[in-house]
């Protein structure tokens, strides 16, 4: 099969160009700005024209976009370059995507939802984002079910991994530094890791590729995330200790739980991200790792390298 991954340098891209180097497709991956010597062409999702031409030109059987605008608080400020990015750009793939008669796998956000109650949301559930990037990735998601393209939409949450920034890395690196963290204890979802989502992308574009008749089985929008449910605060604890059992500087860090009043930012987050992913499992076959199982394998290659 011919895939396309666009934002091969994000976490997700990365893993998901990595996994894929071991897989008999034919892989082309684009980045923002590549660097020299670089693999990857060059795609920039704000000239929109150039993001139709790139699917035209290469012809894959699966566009995987990994690519997309993640800074939740400046997409505040940042509006129309979020909006570009999350919304007017995947509606250009969606696009291209129908006219070749291929298939996009695309990535969303809990975001999406309003974050009330306490329940696992379905993915028929009601959205209202609470935040601009959350109605920019909804808009995404909207264009890829009007262009009437075969997708698949994964939605999920805070994601971290080996490659790129993130919740675990900058604990990490901060509680190397400090003997106690205030960190917010009212908001509970999901740590996914960047592995597990490649994982699960993976195995869906095979399931198109072997099933292929049976594409339309398959079309729609999914929850997937680590298993089990769990706080920032509950989070940052497992991954200080964890990481103690590499690095003496973080053990010992002291986790102070503060409610999201005491840390203010300038988007809104929602406090129940709890998503159910049993149609994922379900549709594709898999199994969803625990999130304290995926952490461990995180840390461990973040300290092995
Ligand atoms: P990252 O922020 O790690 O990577 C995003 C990628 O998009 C980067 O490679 C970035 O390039 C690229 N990008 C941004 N703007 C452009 C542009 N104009 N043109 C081309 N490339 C661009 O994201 P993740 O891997 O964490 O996220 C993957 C998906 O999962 C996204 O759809 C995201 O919305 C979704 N998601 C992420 C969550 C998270 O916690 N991170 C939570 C829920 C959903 P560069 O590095 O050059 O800036």
């Amino acid at each position: 099969m011919k895939i396309l991954v666009i934002g091969a340098s994000g976490q997700v891209g990365f893993e998901l160009c990595r996994q894929l180097a071991d897989t008999k497709h034919e892989v082309t991956s684009t980045v923002m700005k590549p660097e020299e010597g670089s693999s990857h062409l060059a795609l920039d999702l704000g000239k929109i024209a150039d993001v139709s031409a790139m699917i035209l030109k290469v012809k894959p059987d699966v566009v995987i976009n990994a690519a997309a605008y993640t800074a939740v608080d400046k997409a505040e400020s940042e509006q129309e370059l979020a909006m570009l990015v999350n919304a007017d750009a995947v509606k250009a793939m969606a696009v291209a995507v129908k006219e070749l008669g291929s298939t996009l796998i695309h990535y969303s956000t809990d975001y999406v939802f309003d974050g009330s109650g306490s329940e696992p949301r379905s993915e028929d559930a009601q959205t209202a984002p609470v935040n601009f990037y959350g109605k920019s990735k909804l808009d995404g998601e909207e264009y890829i079910r009007q262009s009437d393209c075969q997708h698949v939409i994964f939605r999920t949450s805070w994601v971290y991994g080996f490659h790129g920034h993130n919740f675990v890395k900058t604990m990490l690196r901060v509680g190397a530094d400090r003997k106690e963290l205030s960190v917010v204890s009212d908001q509970v979802g999901s740590p996914t890791s960047a592995k597990q989502i490649a994982e699960c992308s993976i195995a869906a574009a095979n399931c198109l590729d072997s099933d292929g008749d049976n594409v339309s089985k398959y079309v729609g929008t999914y929850h997937l995330t680590g298993s089990g449910f769990t706080n920032w605060a509950d989070f940052a604890k497992e991954i200080f200790s964890l990481g103690s059992g590499f690095d003496e500087k973080v053990r010992g860090v002291t986790v102070k739980p503060i409610p999201s009043s005491d840390y203010p930012t300038p988007a809104k987050r929602p406090f129940n991200s709890r998503l159910d992913c049993s149609r994922l499992e379900k549709t594709f076959g898999v199994e969803l790792d625990s999130w304290q199982s995926q952490l461990k394998g995180v840390v461990q290659e973040i300290y092995s390298n």
